[in-house]
């Protein structure tokens, strides 16, 4: 057996261990387990590749991975929680950039060795830099509305889907131009620094009229567009293992993206083109004046009430992850059980910043995987909850896009919280959630506002329940 064909069967042995990652990744039990799959399964692809004939410098791959184990050393141990999708962000553009400079180095061994691309790696080598390119100046658009850096509000302008229309028409034609000569010096040349330059361009123009809080969908699209890329890069070098790697992040970012689309009954289309979250759309519809007043609650009289119940439903939304109360709900979680009563974690898909974030978040503080419950079990079931303690969240349970035809959420599934016998809310203060819309859940006859950070509130109240298991 040469090497080459032992490369291969080693690529085929990763390919299936990331085949069996992912799966596990689909279940919070195994989630741990399939990362460190996957994880195992690219240590064996990059081990094998440095076998290949065609490795120019291994002293140049020992830097980067140096430099590489570093930076993702640091990032690993510094950034937060709450600002992973700013983290996704970041790695999806790097990836795509990764892919655009494999098929720039390829372009420029042809142009140095004097030949024409075929017509297969011609095209190979413009999807690789054309997705590669939209990737990274979208993904870095896309952290800076994140990070606050840039207005996390859609930039529209007259003539905007006129413009980008021009500009993939542009791509279009500059990529044919140069699949078609070759990539040889002269046309062939600008045509590819022109795919390059209208490529950069698009990533950003496509990203500025997203709104942020459409952002998850926009991040896990460009998830899935820098798997294409890699994708692309693979076929470009010939690498079967880039190939596969690249389709499976492709496709799962595909599936992610449908599913936070259905999650906020929204079509792609409508995400990308509509502008949600601009002054005219996130202000809300011409019914949605909200009335009623806000009641607050104290900690004490919060205890009184879930002492009483015996059917309870946390949703947990932003505002957890923001004061990090992970750890007190579940401990108040026990101590509701201890006192008789059924506990249960509702989960929409979209609470927080990322997919999963939630379900995160309470695995870390040790919540059993059996107490959360995904939004559509959970609803129907609301109406006979005693209570609803909401912590920090304010989207996923406005019932404005329930009820509210005007209102720019209208239809976006929720957790109907406001069904619930009594609900007590946890927050700062009269802020609004990512969307900017407000929220009439505050304002029901059978709403509590429990004011604060959420985990210092909920320390009061578990405080209440130790006091009387004390006394
Ligand atoms: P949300 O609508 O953003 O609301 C979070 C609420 O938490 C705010 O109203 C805020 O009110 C409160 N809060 C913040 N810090 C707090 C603290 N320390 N203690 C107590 N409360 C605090 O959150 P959500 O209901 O989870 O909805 C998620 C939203 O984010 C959706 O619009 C979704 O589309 C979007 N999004 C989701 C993802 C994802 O993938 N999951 C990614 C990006 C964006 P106060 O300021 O008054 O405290």
């Amino acid at each position: 057996m040469n090497v080459e064909t032992l490369i291969n069967f080693a690529y085929i042995v990763a390919s299936i261990l990331f085949i069996f990652g992912l799966k596990m990744l689909g279940r919070q039990s195994t989630a741990r387990r399939g990362n460190l799959i996957s994880s195992l399964g690219m240590l064996l692809a990059v081990v094998v590749t440095l076998f290949a004939q065609e490795v120019v410098s291994y002293q140049w791959i020992l830097v980067g991975l140096g430099v590489g184990a570093v930076i993702g050393l640091a990032c690993a141990r510094l950034i937060k929680m709450t600002s992973m999708p700013e983290m996704v962000a970041l790695l999806n553009g790097f990836g795509g950039l990764a892919s655009l400079l494999v098929g720039w180095a390829e372009y420029a061994k042809t142009l140095a060795g004097g030949e024409a691309s075929s017509t297969f790696t011609g095209t190979v080598i413009f999807l690789a830099v054309f997705i590669g390119g939209i990737t990274f100046t979208g993904s870095l658009y896309a952290f800076g509305k994140l990070s606050g850096k840039l207005s996390g509000k859609p930039v529209l302008f007259g003539g905007q889907q006129i413009v980008n229309g021009g500009l993939v028409l542009g791509l279009v034609v500059a990529g044919g131009l140069y699949v078609i000569n070759g990539g040889a010096p002269g046309m062939g040349t600008n045509a590819f620094y022109a795919c390059l330059a209208i490529a950069f361009i698009l990533g950003i123009t496509m990203v500025m009229p997203i709104g942020g809080g459409d952002m998850p969908v926009v991040i896990s699209m460009l998830n899935s567009l820098s798997g294409l890329a890699a994708c692309a890069a693979g076929f470009v070098i010939l690498n079967n293992v880039l190939i596969v790697a690249g389709c499976l992040v492709g496709t799962s970012g595909v599936i992610l993206t449908i599913i936070m689309c259905k999650a906020m009954n929204r079509s792609l289309a409508n995400v990308l083109f509509s502008g949600f979250g601009s002054d005219g759309a996130a202000a809300g519809g011409e019914g949605s004046t909200i009335e009623g007043e806000l009641k607050p609650i104290s900690a004490e009289d919060s205890f009184a009430v879930l002492e009483a119940a015996r059917n309870v439903v946390i949703v947990p939304g932003y505002g957890m992850a923001v004061s990090q109360a992970q750890h007190v709900v579940r401990e108040l979680a026990e101590m509701l059980e201890n006192n008789g009563a059924e506990v249960r974690f509702a989960i929409h898909p979209v609470a927080g910043r990322m997919p999963g974030h939630m379900n995160v978040l309470l695995a870390e503080a040790n919540v059993p995987y059996e107490q959360l419950v995904e939004m559509d079990s959970i609803n129907p079931q609301m109406p006979m909850v005693d209570v609803a303690v909401v912590i920090g969240a304010n989207d996923v349970v406005n019932p404005a896009a329930a009820r509210d035809q005007s209102s720019p959420i209208y239809g976006m599934p929720i957790i109907k919280a406001h069904e619930a016998h009594t609900v007590i809310c946890l927050k700062r203060g009269k802020g609004a959630g990512f969307s900017g819309i407000e929220n009439q859940l505050f304002l029901l006859p059978n709403t509590r506002m429990l004011y604060g950070d959420a985990k210092a509130s909920l320390q009061g109240v578990v405080s209440e329940f130790k006091a009387i298991a004390e006394a």
